[in-house]
Order: C-alpha cells, then sequence, then structure tokens
C-alpha cells in the first residue's frame, strides 16, 4: 500500500461509490491473500468473544487483585436500571458497558485488544450497544468494525496507538476515534462525514497523558474508557447533524503523533506522573454485589 491515509481511502469509497468499510476490507484482503468471507468470519469470531467479555463484566461484579476494580460497570448498570440516570437509561449503559470489558481485562479475563487492552472497552461499548438499541443486524455491525480497524491502521501507521508512544491520547483517544468514524458508517453517514468524525474524536482528547497508577491497566483507565465512548458518540453525532471540522482527520492524528512524541516520558506509561505519581491510599477488597445481568 502507498497510501496510508483517511484521506485517500475516503476518496477512493467516495469515488467508487462504496462504504468505507469495503473499501478496507478489499485492501485488507488484497494484503493479505483471504477472501473476504474469510475475512468476515474472523471478524464475527472476535466480535463473539468481545461479546463474552462484555456479558461478563456486566453480569458479575469484577474484583481486581489490586483492589482497584471493584464492580464498577455492574454497579453502574444497576443503578441505570433503577432509573435514577441523570440524561437517559441508555447513556448511562454506555458508560457501564464502556467499563465492562476493561474491568474483565483487569480481571485477568480474556477481552480482545482493540486498539489496545487499555482501550478495550470503547469498540464493544459503542458498537455493540448502538448496534443493540438501533437493532442493526450482523451485515451492519461486522462491516463497520473493518472501518474501525482501517483507522486504527492508519493511525498506528501515521502516529501511534500505544500509551508508551503517545500518551493516553494515543490509545483511548485512537479507540474513540475509531469507534466514531465506525458508528458514522452504521449510522447511514458519508465517508467523509467519518473523516469529520476521527477529527472530532481525536482532536477532544488531545493531549491526554498515560499515567496507570501502580502501572497497573485500571485507575485511570477504566474510567477513561467510558470517556472515550461517550466522546465517540458525541463525535459521531456531530458529524452526522452536518458539523465538520477544520482541519482533516489526517491532520490530527499527525498532530496527535507530534504531541505524544513531545510528551515527557513520566506521561507515557512510566508510571512516573500524573495520578501515578500520587501517593495511594489502601483500599479494602469489597463483596460484590449479589445480582444482575444485562445481555448483549
Ligand atoms: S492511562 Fe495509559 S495504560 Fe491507561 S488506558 Fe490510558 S494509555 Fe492505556
Amino acid at each position: 500500500m502507498t497510501d496510508i491515509s483517511l484521506t485517500y481511502f475516503i476518496k477512493r469509497a467516495t469515488n467508487e461509490s462504496k462504504p468505507l468499510s469495503q473499501i478496507f476490507m478489499e485492501e485488507e484482503s488484497r494484503e493479505t491473500g483471504q477472501s473476504i468471507t474469510v475475512l468476515k468470519k474472523r471478524m464475527a469470531d472476535r466480535i463473539q468473544i468481545m461479546r463474552e467479555s462484555l456479558e461478563k463484566g456486566l453480569a458479575t461484579p469484577q474484583h481486581s487483585r489490586s483492589g482497584y476494580i471493584t464492580g464498577g460497570a455492574f454497579q453502574l448498570l444497576q443503578y441505570s436500571e433503577q432509573g435514577r440516570s441523570l440524561l437517559s437509561a441508555n447513556f448511562t449503559k454506555l458508560l457501564a458497558y464502556a467499563m465492562a470489558v476493561p474491568e474483565v481485562n483487569a480481571c485477568m479475563g480474556r477481552i480482545v485488544a482493540a486498539p489496545t487492552a487499555g482501550s478495550c472497552g470503547v469498540l464493544p461499548a459503542v458498537l455493540l450497544s448502538i448496534a443493540r438499541k438501533q437493532k442493526m443486524p450482523d451485515a451492519v455491525l461486522i462491516p463497520a468494525f473493518f472501518t474501525a480497524g482501517g483507522i486504527g491502521m492508519i493511525i498506528e501507521k501515521k502516529a501511534t496507538i500505544s500509551g508508551a508512544q503517545g500518551g493516553c491520547q494515543a490509545e483511548i483517544g485512537s479507540a474513540s476515534a475509531m469507534a466514531a468514524g465506525a458508528l458514522v458508517e452504521m449510522a447511514g453517514g458519508t465517508p467523509e462525514q467519518s473523516d469529520h468524525a476521527v477529527a472530532f474524536a481525536l482532536k477532544n482528547l488531545m493531549g491526554l497523558i498515560c499515567d496507570p497508577v501502580g502501572g497497573l491497566v485500571e485507575i485511570p483507565c477504566v474510567k477513561r474508557n467510558a470517556l472515550g465512548a461517550m466522546n465517540a458518540v458525541a463525535a459521531a453525532e456531530m458529524a452526522l447533524a452536518g458539523l465538520t471540522s477544520l482541519f482533516t482527520a489526517d491532520q490530527v492524528i499527525e498532530t496527535m503523533g507530534k504531541v505524544g512524541k513531545r510528551l515527557p516520558e513520566e506521561f507515557r506509561e512510566t508510571a512516573q506522573g500524573g495520578l501515578a505519581s500520587l501517593p495511594r491510599p489502601v483500599k479494602l477488597h469489597r463483596e460484590p454485589p449479589s445480582s444482575g445481568r444485562d445481555s448483549i
């Protein structure tokens, strides 16, 4: 592949009157030599793993060995089901969903690290919960994951998706941008609107540092997945409403990469700066609440 810009893929999709996902699938098929049918089947298998980890994190309070993770996703889901959400139950559920998978990860459960283990909650929360709410079939959902993957590949090649290299903007920011671009396609938006959504999502999280407390992917990581999910939905809604970004997604991605390179080392996963530099209180392991389940 010669051109790795999102602009290139968007032009191709527009010129060929195809969704962005189709262009990404064709490209992956060409590069790997696998048929699109095989690639889709593999993606469906990964989505199934995401569903299982999501179910697990919502059905049972997750408790990590450190004592930092104490069933937050489960608790948030219960709160929403009690009708206590300030905005809407769906919004609160989105946050719970986004926390569920990284909580399972923190408890050594099986997850799909997309794009990374630290940011593994954003894509399942956004794409699976909205597909479910809007009753979208897998025929819509599976291609959307290819769009997300294609956007992630471009970010990785043009900048970074690693917290150690670019701070949390590169992990949660990338996950959020991938989800935003894919969500636009799922909702029937144009490839160009996906570009705006990616730009919005990444701009909103520009400069976010990586400061995992104790070097564990728990605090602030799990709740930052909730931030990444709601930012993705906000970015997609703005793009679908016709709002446009002054800068292209490619420009924002490159800028994020440059900002990441200039972040001091203490803010790049070394657990030396930010929240990781605070003295830590001893956490008590709480007993889990007894019930609650939400199927995906
Ligand atoms: S704080 Fe660091 S380890 Fe945690 S999610 Fe962000 S980039 Fe990943």
